[in-house]
């Protein structure tokens, strides 16, 4: 059997990059472990967030599936930062874990050119430095042009819970056994990263008068631009609420340490800084007299809550005794214990900014196999990689977005120029141009690549185009008008400025967030442009003395701190390219160093 591209494996990065390589004219292959669990949820079962949300519209305005499924299975949508400035504000969408991965599978299955095998792909055929095909488990070979490996965290993957270990991806599926000495094979580096996942609680054990209701916006945003406004949301919404760890659960997670596999030196792979588990949060931050806990349903007719913020790989004995030490899970059932696992990544710098590797042409490689996590990363990186295999395929130029104008794009290039090491999750705070990566202009920004490579219709790509018109030419008149000072000014509204004005244009609420937003960031965002360009250049000549004492550094996050110290960089400018310094650490590193070490900033030119 031969085809165009070959997807290897169908969770969120395999289904983006499936669905692009077959809307983009191509015959496409995925090829799956288990057919019944394409795009499940491994973990939290909700889309967004910071820096996250931002990713789901960026992927959406370029064509991408992960924003109309959320759509369709949202059951509560919450703005995040919405007191916040513009640029952080975020859409989170807490779904019904089956409704999303069936809104999924049923958009693969009527999508012409696009086949679903099930099967476990062992080894990558590899002519002439190109990749050519694949064989499966049977031994069974497919040829194809292009192969993309979205294999999660799947590769030789270990379970832990307490002291037992077990061979698997995600409870109920196996590891993929073949693949890790095939990459090897063919000269990639690999290495062990871990995530780690909570209980599964009973709802009707739940006591959800003692905890705190967590309302949705009343009247929320679709995620997708396709996704029609009116009956929007469709599905029934489910409360979500707050509960909180104690100083009781942190003693029962503190005794018991020494039973968590993290902690016995079972687990060598780094788990996520941004996703820790309890037992890291007890440990790490010790001083914190308790934890936040999201209780998240899973679903209208599912009986079990996600309690987001407890990931643990506790035994479950002691996972039980410390859930019921907080408020509301008293008497609370587990249909399913917390778990860790450790998979193999293969290290991004390997890869060409398009995904391609370098080592093999033709080969991609997107989502969590890259060392990032979280549902989000892998989406956008499976969307790219697939437009990028399917326009190799088409003879013509790849798509590499440039920091200034995704997200999704610094998630790329953070990867490609410096690597991980620990598993990567996006935050806004990692891009130099975050005023102007906002979620509300994401379809101005980027619908236009997305009718490029032929998966926005020219329709669609010139309604956007006519809509960020609109926006300029009424910053324009209002500027001809000496209004746009009045605009900038706080409680000042373009319908109060506009109220009586016979010129006004007709203009829907997005579009009116999004001029005042315009209006309001203008100023700042050219100041902030002009002052990053000027400033790189310095950064490499501005010497850090030895000895610099990082850890006296005021307001850094840990994860900078750490870093900073261990690696010692001797100029700003590799202070910069630290993984995890993010240009708001750099900008406090900078305010320290003026104040104790003046005289290093003057330098010749
Ligand atoms: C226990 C657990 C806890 C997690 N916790 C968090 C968390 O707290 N926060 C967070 O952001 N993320 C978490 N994640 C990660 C999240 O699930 C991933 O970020 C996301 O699913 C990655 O998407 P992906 O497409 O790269 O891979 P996955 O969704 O893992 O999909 C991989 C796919 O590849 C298939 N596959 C693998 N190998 C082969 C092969 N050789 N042949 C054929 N098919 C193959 C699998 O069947 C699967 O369909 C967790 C994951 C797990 C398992």
């Amino acid at each position: 059997m031969s085809t165009d591209v070959i997807v290897i494996g169908l969770g969120h990065a395999g289904c983006e990059a499936a669905l692009a390589c077959a809307r983009m004219g191509l015959q496409t292959v995925g090829i799956t472990l288990r057919a019944d669990r394409v795009a499940v949820m491994s973990c939290n079962p909700a889309i967004g967030g910071t820096a996250k949300g931002h990713l789901v519209r960026e992927l959406d305005a370029l064509g991408g599936e992960m924003a109309r499924a959320a759509d369709l299975a949202g059951t509560h949508v919450v703005t995040l930062n919405a007191s916040k400035g513009a640029a952080v504000r975020a859409t989170r969408v807490t779904c019904d874990r089956e409704a999303y991965a069936h809104a999924m599978q049923q958009t693969l299955a009527a999508q012409p050119r696009l086949t679903v095998l099930e099967g476990e792909v062992v080894d990558l055929l590899v002519r002439d430095g190109a990749v050519v095909g694949v064989t499966l488990g049977e031994g069974r070979e497919l040829s194809g042009r292009a192969v993309v490996v979205t294999t999660g965290t799947f590769l030789s993957a270990v379970m832990h819970v307490g002291e037992r270990q077990e061979l698997g991806g995600r409870l109920g599926d196996a590891a993929a056994t073949g693949l890790s000495g095939a990459l090897r094979r063919l000269g990639f580096e690999l290495g062990r990263f871990k995530t780690g996942t909570p209980a599964r609680l009973l709802r009707d054990s739940i006591d959800w008068s003692r905890c705190e209701p967590q309302p949705g916006d009343p009247s929320p945003r679709p995620f997708s631009l396709r996704t029609p406004r009116e009956g929007f949301p469709s599905r029934p919404r489910l409360a979500c609420a707050v509960t909180h760890t104690n100083e009781q659960t942190h003693r029962i997670l503190r005794d018991n340490l020494q039973s968590s596999a993290l902690y016995q030196g079972a687990i060598v792979g780094r788990g996520p800084r941004y996703c820790p588990s309890l037992e890291d949060k007890v440990t790490r931050f010790a001083d914190r007299a308790r934890h936040t806990v999201f209780l998240e349903p899973e679903g209208a007719n599912s009986p079990l809550v996600y309690p987001a913020g407890l990931s643990t790989s506790l035994p479950a004995d002691v996972q039980l005794a410390f859930l019921r030490t907080i408020v509301g899970l008293e008497r609370v059932e587990v249909a399913r214990f917390g778990y860790a696992v450790e998979y193999d990544y293969a290290p991004p710098t390997q890869l060409l900014p398009t995904l391609e590797t370098r080592r093999v042409r033709g080969l991609f490689f997107a989502g969590q196999l890259n060392g990032t996590s979280g549902y989000e990363e892998a989406a956008f990186q499976g969307l790219l990689a697939g437009i990028n295999a399917g326009l190799g395929l088409r003879g013509e130029p790849a798509l590499v977005l440039g920091r200034h104008e995704a997200h999704g794009a610094v998630l790329l290039d953070e990867l490609v120029t410096r690597g991980v090491d620990e598993p990567f999750r996006m935050m806004t705070s990692r891009s130099e141009h975050r005023l102007v990566l906002r979620e509300g202009n994401a379809e101005f920004r980027l619908r236009a690549h997305g009718g490029r490579v032929g998966l926005v219709t020219p329709l669609e790509a010139e309604r956007s185009a006519a809509r960020a018109a609109a926006i300029a030419a009424e910053l324009a008149r209002l500027d001809a008008r000496h209004h746009l000072v009045a605009l900038r000014r706080p409680g000042v509204t373009w319908a109060s400025l506009v109220a009586n004005d016979p010129d006004r244009p007709e203009l829907d609420a997005d579009l009116v967030d999004e001029l005042e937003t315009e209006a309001r960031y203008a100023g700042y965002v050219k100041q902030a442009n002009a002052a990053w360009t000027r400033r790189l250049d310095e950064h490499d000549r501005w010497q850090i003395p030895a000895g610099f004492a990082w850890a006296e550094v005021p307001g850094l996050s840990t994860e900078a701190r750490e870093k900073l110290s261990r690696l010692a960089p001797t100029t700003v400018g590799q202070a910069r390219r630290v993984p995890g310094v993010t240009p708001a650490a750099l900008s406090l590193v900078l305010v320290h160093l003026r104040r104790t070490v003046p005289s290093m900033f003057h330098v010749e030119r």
